[in-house]
């Protein structure tokens, strides 16, 4: 161990009397790469979870807008009579 002690030690010595610049070199990327890394699948997730809530809004909102109306059918008529007098007075049978 004596000699990496003796290899390491003058490193740590150089970096001390130079924070700022190891700093920016060494510490900075590794950071900034984690929490690039860390980001993009958070990212992703909170997309996709405002999509799927959007969606679900949207969809209420077209159920809201176009309410189903009642349809009247009768025999062999192909029309949808909006009322069941239309459909009485109707002449396809
Ligand atoms: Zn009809």
């Amino acid at each position: 161990m004596g000699f990496l002690a003796r290899l390491l030690l003058p490193r740590k010595v150089r970096r001390a009397r130079h924070p700022g610049r190891t700093a920016k070199r060494a510490v900075t990327p590794k950071l900034v790469k984690k929490v690039r890394r860390a980001l993009h699948p958070i990212d992703n997730a909170k997309y996709s979870a405002e999509r799927s809530i959007a969606t679900s809004l949207r969809s209420g909102k077209e159920k809201r807008k176009a309410p189903i109306n009642p349809v009247y059918m009768h025999g062999n008529c192909s029309v949808r009579h909006r009322t069941a007098e239309a459909a009485a007075r109707c002449r396809n049978g």
